[in-house]
């Protein structure tokens, strides 16, 4: 009952005949000759992830793509919808690369289960998405969720039955069975749970089948509360996995809250490693060089520890929430001075949602300027994601994924993070709050 996936090249075309039919907010008249309308887009100024910002800017925006970047009114084609924005700034629609929008749950029964079924998850998700879009962020790549309610959120999104960020997900994450296989149960490697390299293969194959984008591995312990960092696949198992995956022709990002797991990951050949914390300078140095992007996901430990009550966390919970939040900041700090790589990931779940960005204040705090940190969640994203061509800027030919800010962004990070007034993507508004 999964549906069927599209390789990414045909997606993307789906995508943009899709949006080229006329639709909400956008110019009515359709030609004869079906040349999608022209909208020209007028901000304040654009700031660009390379610290630059152009006062006076127009975005000539065509179906879901960006036309023609430019300086003032004369570029304004005849017949083009006008859009007046001069009041703001606009920055690339920004992207979240570790979420996971199938974690449901409402904040006033935060102990009661959410959701079970694939289709009541992806109906509560809508939310999460909603949220998100909220915050600036037009995509996401959602790192894990069950019976593939991600696979289905993604299509629905791509569809335009939902309205979300675009969607790069990984099915089930692979994690470690330890307990010993009983004779006569099927195996569980279908849903990532795998007990060796076979299984590890199986299990690959079997998201990839499902329709995955991407590969999710748990390297380590650690999550929610629990901020152990035990390492849990082998060096060599994760290197099986990186192989597998790399066969399939699908990135992998693999989890390790401690430094072994984390430094596997790193020479297994991941695309991106999640949360580590606590590594010396020779290994920073050598991530550094290898150019794998470091998701420090600084933030999520800032969301448990804040909701513990709610959560139902003990203190003692809190305390090692917050020490290894301090240790994974630290982390960052060293990291950023060592020249390594950094995405942003919120690893927004529950009531999170509408918060993705917040990492990026910790960014700034770890030394980033504001450019630096706009970057991470623009072009670093878009590389992390392989779309560096089509995400992350605002150019000819790229999506037009727009974000209105009110003030100025590569002055102060807050304006990302508190002042999101409208939001354009692919070439449809899904937020507006002027
Ligand atoms: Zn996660």
């Amino acid at each position: 009952m999964t549906t069927p996936t599209l390789p990414r090249l045909a997606g993307a075309l789906v995508l943009a005949s899709l949006l080229a039919m006329p639709r909400q907010g956008r110019a009515q008249v359709v030609s004869a000759a079906a040349t999608p309308p022209v909208t020209a887009l007028r901000f304040g100024a654009m700031a660009d992830p390379s610290g630059r910002t152009t006062k006076n800017v127009t975005i000539l925006v065509q179906a879901d793509t960006v036309l023609r970047v430019g300086t003032g009114t004369a570029m304004i084609p005849k017949g083009a919808t006008v859009v007046d924005l001069r009041r703001y700034t606009a920055i690339p629609g920004l992207i979240d690369v570790h979420t996971h929008m199938t974690f449901v749950r409402d904040k006033a029964t935060p102990l009661a289960s959410g959701p079970r079924s694939r289709d009541s998850v992806i109906a509560a998700a809508a939310t999460n998405l909603r949220r998100t879009l909220e915050t600036g962020v037009t995509t996401v790549r959602d790192l894990g969720a069950s019976n593939y309610a991600d696979i289905g959120l993604r299509d629905a999104v791509n569809s335009g039955a939902m309205i979300g960020p675009r969607m790069f997900v990984a099915g089930y994450g692979l994690s470690k069975l330890t307990t010993p296989a009983v004779a006569g149960q099927p195996s569980l490697a279908a849903r990532g749970r795998v007990r060796d390299t076979m299984e590890i293969k199986e299990a690959i194959r079997a998201q990839v089948d499902a329709g995955a984008d991407w590969i999710k591995m748990y390297g380590s312990t650690g999550t929610y509360a629990n901020v152990t960092g035990v390492q849990t696949f082998t060096d060599v198992e994760m290197r099986v996995a990186v192989e597998t995956a790399h066969r399939l022709k699908r990135p992998i990002a693999i989890h390790s809250y401690g430094d072994s797991g984390g430094r596997a990951a790193l020479h297994a050949g991941a695309e991106s490693v999640e949360h580590p914390a606590g590594f010396d300078d020779a290994t920073l140095a050598v991530w550094a060089k290898r150019g794998t992007m470091y998701v420090p996901t600084i933030d999520h430990n800032r969301f448990y520890a804040e909701n513990a009550a709610l959560l139902g966390y003990s203190r003692d919970q809190v305390a090692g929430l917050d020490s290894f939040r301090l240790l994974n900041l630290d982390t960052a700090r060293r990291a950023h001075a060592a020249g390594v790589r950094f995405a942003m990931g919120s690893d927004a779940v529950y009531w999170m949602f509408g918060e993705n960005t917040r990492e990026l204040g910790w960014f700034v705090n770890a030394g980033m300027t504001p450019a630096q940190a706009l970057a991470t969640a623009t072009t670093n994203g878009a590389l992390l994601l392989g779309q560096p061509t089509k995400l992350g800027r605002i150019a000819a030919g790229y999506y037009a994924d727009i974000v209105a800010v009110e003030g100025d962004p590569l002055a102060d990070i807050a304006v990302i993070l508190e002042r999101v007034r409208w939001v354009m993507k692919g070439g449809a508004v899904v937020v507006d709050k002027r």
